[in-house]
Order: C-alpha cells, then sequence, then structure tokens
C-alpha cells in the first residue's frame, strides 16, 4: 500500500509502516487516514498487492477500496501454489517426498513443460505451481511423466535387447527409481520381464505414464501462493494511465489489478510497469 502520500500543497512526505484503515474523497480530495496520521492527496495510487502471504502485512484493503469507489473486483484465489494430496494418494506418494522429474502437466487444456516435485503436502515444481493457476476444484491434472520419450517405442526396443529384464528395471533407466517402486504398488504395471510383455500390455504401460491422472484435493491456499488471481477488473481502469475511468485520481497498479503472470518475473514486471505508467500521469 502507498507509503509515500504527496500533499495537496505539493511536499512529499513518506510515511513508513502504515496501516492505512480508511481513505475518502470529497471534493477532488482523498484523505487517507491510519491509526496515527492522517493525508490528503489529489491522486491516490494503490499498491496493495494481493492475498498471498498474509503472514507478510497482505491484506484485502485495495479489494475494498476498489469495491467502495464502485469498481468491480474479479473473484480472488490462489494461484503459483502447490496443490494438494486426496488422502488415498497422501498414503501412497508422501514417501517418495523429494522426488522430482521433468513432465508435462496440463489442465482445461492448458499444458506446461516443466519439472514435478513430489512433496509431503502434494505436488509442487514449476509444473504444478504454472497449472495452479488454470486448475479448478475437481479438476484432473494429467501428467506425462515421459514427455521426451516415446515409451512404446522404447519398451519394445528394450524388450528386444534385454528380453530377461523387469518391467521396473527398464521403467528406472527413465524415471526417478522411487517413483517407480510407488507406480508399481499402484499396479499402473505389472513387474515381470519383459518378454513377457504384449503389444497391448506395452501399449498400457506407455498410455499410464503418459497419460497419468492425479485428482488434487486444493491448493495451499495463500499461505504459499505466489499470487492472487483476480482482482480489480480491468475494464474499469485505462490501460493508458492505470486510473479508475470513473473515479478521477484513483489508481490501481500491480497485483491488485486482475492481471496474473506466469513464473518467470512476470508479476513482478507488471507491478513496476504498470507503477511507472500511473507514475506518468498521477
Ligand atoms: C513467495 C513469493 C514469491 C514470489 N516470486 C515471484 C517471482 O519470482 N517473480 C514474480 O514476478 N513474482 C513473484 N511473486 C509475486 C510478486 O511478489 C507480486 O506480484 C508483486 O510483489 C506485487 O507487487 P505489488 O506492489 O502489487 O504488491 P506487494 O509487493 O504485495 O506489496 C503490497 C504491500 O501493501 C501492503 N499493504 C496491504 N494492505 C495495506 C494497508 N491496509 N495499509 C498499508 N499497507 C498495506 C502489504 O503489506 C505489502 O507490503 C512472488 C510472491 C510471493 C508471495
Amino acid at each position: 500500500m502507498l507509503s509515500e502520500v504527496s500533499t495537496v500543497a505539493g511536499t512529499d512526505q513518506i510515511a513508513m509502516q502504515q496501516q492505512i484503515t480508511e481513505v475518502s474523497f470529497a471534493d477532488g480530495i482523498y484523505t487517507v487516514t491510519t491509526p496515527e496520521l492522517s493525508r490528503q492527496c489529489q491522486s491516490l495510487v494503490i499498491a496493495s498487492g494481493g492475498l498471498s502471504l498474509p503472514n507478510l502485512g497482505a491484506t484485502a484493503f485495495g479489494y475494498q477500496l476498489a469495491e467502495q469507489f464502485g469498481l468491480k473486483v474479479l473473484p480472488l484465489r490462489a494461484a503459483l501454489v502447490p496443490l494438494t494430496w486426496q488422502p488415498a494418494d497422501k498414503a501412497v506418494f508422501e514417501e517418495i517426498s523429494g522426488v522430482s522429474l521433468p513432465v508435462t502437466a496440463e489442465a482445461n487444456g492448458t499444458l506446461f513443460p516443466e519439472d514435478m516435485l513430489f512433496t509431503h503436502r502434494g505436488l509442487s515444481g514449476p509444473a504444478f505451481l504454472q497449472i495452479s493457476s488454470y486448475w479448478q476444484p475437481g479438476d484432473n491434472v494429467i501428467v506425462n511423466m515421459a514427455p521426451q520419450t516415446d515409451l512404446v517405442a522404447y519398451l519394445v526396443s528394450q524388450q528386444q535387447a534385454h528380453p530377461e529384464q523387469e518391467v521396473k528395471t527398464a521403467l528406472g533407466k527413465l524415471l526417478p527409481k522411487r517413483l517407480v517402486e510407488k507406480l508399481l504398488e499402484l499396479q499402473v504395471f505389472t513387474n515381470q520381464p519383459l518378454k513377457a510383455l504384449n503389444p497391448k500390455s506395452i501399449q498400457q504401460i506407455a498410455d499410464s505414464l503418459h497419460g497419468y491422472i492425479f485428482k488434487p484435493n486444493g491448493t495451499e491456499g495463500y499461505r504459499t501462493a505466489e499470487v492472487t488471481i483476480g482482482g480489480v477488473d480491468t475494464d474499469y481502469l485505462s490501460s493508458k494511465t492505470m486510473e479508475a475511468k470513473q473515479q478521477p485520481g484513483l489508481y490501481f497498479i500491480g497485483e491488485v489489478v486482475d492481471v496474473t503472470g506466469w513464473l518467470g518475473g512476470y508479476n513482478f514486471q507488471w507491478a513496476w510497469a504498470s507503477g511507472w505508467v500511473a507514475g506518468q500521469y498521477c
């Protein structure tokens, strides 16, 4: 939130560590109030962020202020956040917490080729942080555990080269061995010499691993989320200045606005770029 307030008289003052509790507007002037002080200004830039990490000071203040001045706030939810296990999956997979592998993770038609990480609570790593922005409660996440390998061709070639080799040994050359043990436990495949596999069973193993279905229970929520999806509707803001279209002098920038980026610095970039833009006009 604003820690810098320009007074109407034009003298700049910086007030740090102030929890803004109220903003009022009359005769073209905003009055910003904290428990310790009150400041007035003609331009007010709201940079109050999202709801992520409440223990670091995140609040819903900016959303409430937007609504106070008649701006629409689109539904909020945690994103860039690990997804959590269903109890049955937790019982199986929490033992391999720390295992990671390159995958593609897909939900609602969006796919990310990134690393996936098993944790005590669920699935994380870039693949799952990214897909969490597209996942909705009840959705599956389809994981290709060997996106770079045609598993049918791989298993056939292994079968020809090493007919006595067990399936789990062959898969263990491609995937983390602790994961392969879990997949065996879940009967994703039956362990037997490769020579015992017929084309149908090879296809079944390949299909299972190329399209493994996880059904997450939920997300870790704002406690660990890097961003908040939703926020001040961009339709209510000038894309040139970030000023509220129907509330002169009131600007919204950064994460409080309904703009959410992928992993990779895009959210910082948005916060800085939108702040710079507002700074040209406010
Ligand atoms: C753990 C974590 C990792 C992240 N990693 C990345 C990353 O690698 N790359 C990337 O692009 N983005 C990342 N993000 C997201 C990025 O930090 C935010 O998008 C960005 O900081 C938003 O900037 P902002 O200025 O809009 O809000 P913030 O940086 O959230 O600042 C808002 C400030 O307003 C204060 N505030 C709230 N209410 C009040 C009030 N009533 N009175 C006074 N002050 C108030 C808050 O305490 C906070 O200090 C990460 C976020 C988290 C939580």
